[in-house]
């Protein structure tokens, strides 16, 4: 493998502030709407426009100075720079596939957290899958990201950073980036009220302009926010990580569903559908031996057929220290082919950057705890 690594800062040491967690999340430009930096322009005496401007700089131009944007007074600027700087994500290190088209990042916020988020290019479209926690409390069996619970919500503003983090790597390649997953670490409907500010900033059609149907929302199944998310008025789209088709097998697998169980879950799903009249994603990792077999993709089928839904097969992505494998081919493909038999629209997501760790939470796992992840997977 031939993988491009580079250290930014390697001996950085973690800045603690003092006060609650919620103070001590670092906060910048990223995390205002378009609304907000205007009346914070206004409050300095500065004409609105101004903030639009700026607005443009940072998401157009992808600067990450403000000492570039040419236009602005340089007084506005020193000014933003101390109360809200831009720079909120540092670069730890960043990993690219042998092919390229897959590159991740690893970073440190400004509290000392680390976490990570993948760029992917395909041929027709360039994708960013987006942490919106450190950690995760829900603890899925298989996921290196729960393995650590959770160490903090994401600001919005850290969110934001990511995808121009993510749109800067995908300009220097020639390429625009129109897509993003809220696929990396965390569950997004924990973190409601900062994902769906992060998503109102980056939908903005003044600034990166990613479209409401460009952005995918991934849950274990949370439910009240499933129904919550329903009355959004952006048009996203919806994954649900099922991986089981019963209660027993899917509370070792998603300890959440002991809280919200299926029949509770496909309930929201189902209110979902019918006020929104989307189709739903559902995601399943499989695993051999676990989640499998011909009854299980039988189960499957009889569980979703009726409902407007797509399901997503996710090949597990073994992670060290966790006992859970990926079926062969032909495994995948026939458990695959019973549940296009059973009538439910059904795709297979090879997943990205297996070299790289690219699965939710590896290579974080791997920052912290080096030594105890060095297996090399098929
Ligand atoms: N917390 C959210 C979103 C982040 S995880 C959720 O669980 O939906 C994104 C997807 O990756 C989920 O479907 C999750 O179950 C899956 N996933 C996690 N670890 C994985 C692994 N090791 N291999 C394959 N898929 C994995
Ligand atoms: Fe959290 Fe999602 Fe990982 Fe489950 S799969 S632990 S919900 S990030």
């Amino acid at each position: 493998m031939n993988m491009a690594i580079s250290d930014a800062n390697p001996t950085h040491q973690p800045t603690l502030r003092s006060g609650s967690a919620r103070a001590m999340r670092p906060r910048g430009i990223y995390d205002l709407s378009l609304t907000e930096l205007e009346t914070r322009v206004s409050d300095r005496g500065y004409p609105a426009y101004r903030a639009r401007q700026i607005w443009r700089w940072a998401y157009r131009q992808l600067v990450s100075n403000y000492s570039e944007m040419a236009n602005i007074p340089a007084s506005l600027r020193g000014e933003l720079a101390t109360e809200v700087p831009i720079a909120l994500l540092e670069t730890v290190r960043t990993v690219a596939t042998d092919d390229g088209e897959t590159i991740k990042t690893l970073y440190r916020t400004g509290d000392g957290q680390v976490l990570e988020t993948v760029l992917m290019l395909y041929p027709n479209r360039a994708t960013v899958c987006v942490s919106c926690q450190v950690g995760c409390a829900v603890g899925c069996a298989f996921c290196a990201t729960g393995l650590l619970g959770l160490a903090r919500n994401l600001g919005a503003g850290e969110m934001v950073a990511q995808v121009v983090g993510a749109a800067r790597e995908a300009r220097q390649r020639g390429r625009d980036l129109n897509n993003i997953v809220m696929m990396g670490m965390g569950e997004p409907l924990q973190n409601y009220a900062e994902t769906m500010k992060f998503i109102n900033i980056v939908h903005d059609p003044g600034g990166l302009d990613i479209g409401a149907r460009r952005i995918t929302v991934s849950t274990s199944g949370i439910v009240p926010k499933i129904d919550a998310i329903a009355e959004e008025p952006l048009q996203l789209n919806l994954a649900v990580s099922l991986h089981a088709p019963g209660d027993e097998l899917r509370s070792q697998l998603v300890p959440i569903n002991r809280r919200y169980p299926i029949a509770t879950l496909m309930a929201a799903v189902d209110r979902y559908i019918a006020k929104t009249g989307r189709r739903v994603s559902f995601e399943y990792a499989l695993m051999r031996g676990i989640n499998d077999s011909e009854q299980t993709a039988f189960d499957l089928a009889d569980l979703l057929r009726g409902r407007l839904c797509h399901v997503n097969i996710i090949p597990l992505n073994p992670v060290e220290l966790l006992p859970y494998e990926r079926p062969d081919l032909a495994g995948i493909e026939s458990f695959a082919g019973i549940l296009r038999a059973g009538g439910i629209p059904t795709s297979v997501r090879y997943s990205r950057g297996l070299e790289i760790d690219a699965a939710c939470g590896q290579l974080r796992a791997k920052e912290l705890a080096p030594s105890a992840a060095s297996r090399t997977r098929s």
